[in-house]
């Protein structure tokens, strides 16, 4: 991990939040690498679960909601971590729920009982600072997609089972952030919400299972050994969930949740039918039934997946004699996917090599690397950032039109004709 953490910082994926004043814990920047890394892991997301299928719609609604929003959903009450508190020398806070006996962990002093602490942000909307004016900032997605439900049911031709999606921003005032990116205050979740019929939600709730695992191995290409599905027992699950079960990762601190899927069954529907008054009843156009349709919820944050795709690329070997360090990212996520070097400085070279680069530019991340030095050096710190192809021009092109591909995995080299080589990343890509 920290050895991940040193080189996001190194390469520009990440800062730590305000770090000329010092920081803010739980709270993070992305640089240019990492905003790429991001954008890739988002559009991904979004192309497999709303754009390549027919029965899901996208949605944004706001972070800051209302509290009735939350009073009704059960976030007011029921959205807490058990809190203790040293009262020893450190005054540190601790999750009890993640303490093994009643001593500080830290200095070993005596704990103060367990209180209930609500992990929702407050503000206020508006001038004056009343109780009236009390707004949140959204701990989950999941509840404007329950609020707008009636909009979108009434204003789109989706038919059950459809689903909801969205991506955005959430807060959570975590009492113990950390891990880096595991667990932080500021995240950006994705979440669906599928509506089925009522109590067809177990089948619904295998194939999402299925399909979100099946998107974490063969589009990111996250080791496949290095995850599982753990099934919460019934006295641990969320306080409107039936089932859960979380995709898990092997974290280097243990496994750890990488994405959530719960069955929220109507709950959520039913309770916002009942404190806004308003019917949100599913009018059936087979059946003529009208009913709240039962939900299956995947979420995952943004975050989360960063930080396992650079555990998992992340490697060590030893090329020409020499040890390295490569993230061996799949090409669908990688910041660049293809970098474009001319061997030397000659304004022969690099007039070429830009006339490269530009084809590339807009189907694929294409980076233009004229920085000196040797071609190796190079060639290595694409392969820290985990660009998997380097295109390098040299002297040859200038009369053959080839270039040379070198593959960051194997650091194996072939030479297509710069007319080919855009078909020739994309079949590269493809196989990978
Ligand atoms: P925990 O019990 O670990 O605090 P949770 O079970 O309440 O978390 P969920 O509400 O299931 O978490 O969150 C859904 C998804 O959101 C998680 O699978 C994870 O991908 C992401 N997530 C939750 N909290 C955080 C956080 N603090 N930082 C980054 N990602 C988070």
């Amino acid at each position: 991990m920290e050895k991940v953490v040193a080189l996001t910082k190194r390469r520009g994926f990440i800062y730590p939040s305000s770090e000329i004043y010092g920081g803010l814990s739980g709270f993070y920047d992305y640089g240019p690498y990492g905003v790429a890394l991001k954008r890739a892991i988002r559009d991904l997301w979004w192309r497999h679960v709303v754009e390549l299928r027919d029965d899901i719609v996208g949605l944004e609604s706001t972070l800051i909601m209302p509290e009735a929003v939350w009073e009704a959903s059960g976030h007011l009450a029921n959205f807490v971590d058990p809190l203790r508190q040293c009262l020893g020398p450190c005054r540190r806070r601790w999750r009890a729920d993640q303490l093994l006996g009643d001593r500080c962990p830290q200095c070993g002093g005596v704990l103060d009982d367990v209180r209930m602490f609500n992990l929702m942000f407050k503000t206020h909307v508006g001038p004056v600072e009343d109780r009236a004016s009390e707004a949140y900032l959204r701990p989950e997605t999941a509840q404007g997609m329950f609020v707008d439900f009636k909009n979108v049911i009434s204003s789109t031709r989706v038919r059950v089972p459809f689903g909801i999606a969205q991506q955005g921003k959430a807060f959570r005032n975590e009492i113990t952030p950390g891990n880096f990116l595991f667990r932080v205050r500021e995240f950006e979740l994705m979440e669906l919400e599928y509506f089925v019929k009522p109590r067809e939600d177990d089948e619904w709730f295998d194939y999402w299972r299925k399909e979100r695992m099946r998107w974490h191995t063969d589009v990111l290409g996250v080791d496949k050994s290095r995850l599982r599905f753990y099934d919460h027992p019934k006295e641990s699950l969320s306080h409107y969930s039936k089932q859960t079960t979380d995709i898990e990762y092997e974290f280097p601190f243990g496994w750890g949740e990488l994405e959530g899927i719960a069955d929220r069954t109507d709950y959520d529907l039913a309770v916002h039918q009942e404190k806004s008054k308003q019917d949100l009843t599913y009018l059936d156009p087979e059946t003529n039934e009208r009913y709240l349709p039962w939900v299956i919820e995947p979420a995952v944050s943004v975050e989360r997946i960063f930080v396992t795709l650079l555990l998992d690329a992340y490697d060590e070997d030893v090329v020409n004699n020499e040890p390295r360090v490569v993230l061996r990212l799949h090409p669908n996520v990688a910041p660049v996917q293809v970098a474009v070097v001319p061997l030397s400085k000659k304004e022969e070279l690099i007039k070429v090599a830009q006339e490269v680069v530009r084809s590339l530019r807009g189907e694929f991340r294409a980076e233009y690397d004229q920085t000196g030095g040797h071609i190796g050096r190079r060639y290595r710190r694409q392969d820290e950032i985990g660009t998997p192809f380097c295109v390098t021009v040299d002297f040859d092109t200038l009369s053959d039109k080839a270039v040379t591909i070198r593959m960051r995995d194997s650091t194996a080299q072939e030479r297509p004709s710069i007319d080919s080589l855009n078909e020739r990343l994309k079949a590269l890509i493809a196989a990978h």
